[in-house]
């Protein structure tokens, strides 16, 4: 058996076909178009390329997208000045502060920077607000992370309710919001972590697997249920050949790009798990793409409610 695949770029594709008569919409009753300020700090390489993937999916929707690019020597005041110009702003609907934060500038930098941003326009859904509102299950600004999984199961047909759904990591922007989102829909949901004990055994009751780790092909069959539904949100970059070796075998696609280029991307879910599990998504095109389509979403929400308050 081979699982089916998720594919998460056709159901982001979908979400900003959905947003673009919306953005029209706003834009002729605002007189202007929805806008988003990206704090970018620093040089990191990989937060360059998803920051100017953010710049290019905004624009592609229509909406005003402004980088504000501190350098590496930045300190932890300039961002909040940085971030505060944009709260006071009538044009920014949406600010989101690019993680990681130069490891310079401390280490509660990043609480001490989504504290500050208005939960109004917190379109990663990071502030303790928005946080808060999610658990109460009150109308939020919600992480894109998971808020684009539960978009990809209900639009590819998985149901929720009822179901046993196991998530494995719990950190504030992913595992958390993840478990929560799928409790909110009848889920009878587990998280797990580093201290989990017997973590396959306890994955393995999942009807619908969520894996949220950082560690390349972490998930192997033995972790998951035949028939079932696998998320993978790890991306990693291998560059170590005994990594590839353990991940794939001589002649696989993913083989033949990482003996070409010397690194390939790759999720927390071995590719061996496609044999056993219902259902899984692809890495890449499976969930980064539903982040940033809803960061979009995120986004004209703001910009809608903000202006619907000041009506
Ligand atoms: P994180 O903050 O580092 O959290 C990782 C979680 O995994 C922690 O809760 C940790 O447990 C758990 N973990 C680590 N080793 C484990 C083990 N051996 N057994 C069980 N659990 C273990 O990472 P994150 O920010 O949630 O991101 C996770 C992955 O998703 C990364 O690869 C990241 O790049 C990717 N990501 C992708 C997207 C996307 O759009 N596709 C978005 C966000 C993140 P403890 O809490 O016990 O330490």
């Amino acid at each position: 058996m081979s699982a089916r695949l998720l594919d998460g770029t056709a159901v982001a594709a979908e979400i900003r076909g959905e947003l673009r008569p919306r953005v029209a919409d706003f834009t002729a009753r605002a007189g202007r178009p929805p806008g988003l300020g990206i704090v970018l700090v620093g040089d990191d390489p990989a937060s360059h390329v998803y920051v100017r993937n953010k710049i290019r999916s905004g624009m592609d929707v229509g909406y005003a997208v402004d980088l504000q690019h501190l350098p590496a020597t930045a300190t932890l005041e300039d961002v909040l000045a940085v971030v505060r110009r944009l709260n006071r702003s009538d044009t920014h609907d949406g600010i989101l502060v690019q993680s990681p934060l130069p490891p310079g500038l401390g280490d509660e930098a990043e609480r001490v920077v989504f504290d500050t941003i208005d939960p109004v326009k917190d379109v990663d859904g990071f502030s303790p607000v928005n946080v808060g509102r999610l658990v109460q299950k009150r109308p939020a600004l919600v992480a894109c992370t998971p808020a684009g999984i539960m978009e990809l199961l209900d639009r590819c047909g998985i149901a929720v309710s009822g179901q046993q759904a196991v998530v494995i990591g719990r950190s504030d922007i992913v595992g958390k919001p993840m478990a929560m989102l799928l409790l909110h829909r009848d889920a009878t949901v587990t998280m797990c972590h580093s201290r989990t004990r017997e973590l396959a055994r306890v994955a393995a009751m999942a009807d619908i697997l969520v894996a949220a780790i950082g560690r390349p092909g972490f998930v192997t069959p033995d972790f998951v249920k035949p028939g079932a539904t696998v998320i993978d949100v790890g991306m990693n970059r291998v560059e170590d050949p005994a990594v590839a070796d353990r991940l794939f075998r001589l002649g696989t696609p993913k083989r033949e790009q990482f003996d070409k280029k010397g690194s390939v991307l790759v999720g927390d879910v071995h590719p061996d798990v496609a044999a056993v599990a219902g259902a899984i998504t692809p890495v890449p095109g499976g969930v980064g793409p539903l982040t940033i389509a809803l960061l979009m979403r995120n986004t004209l929400k703001a910009a809608e409610d903000r202006l619907a308050a000041s009506a």
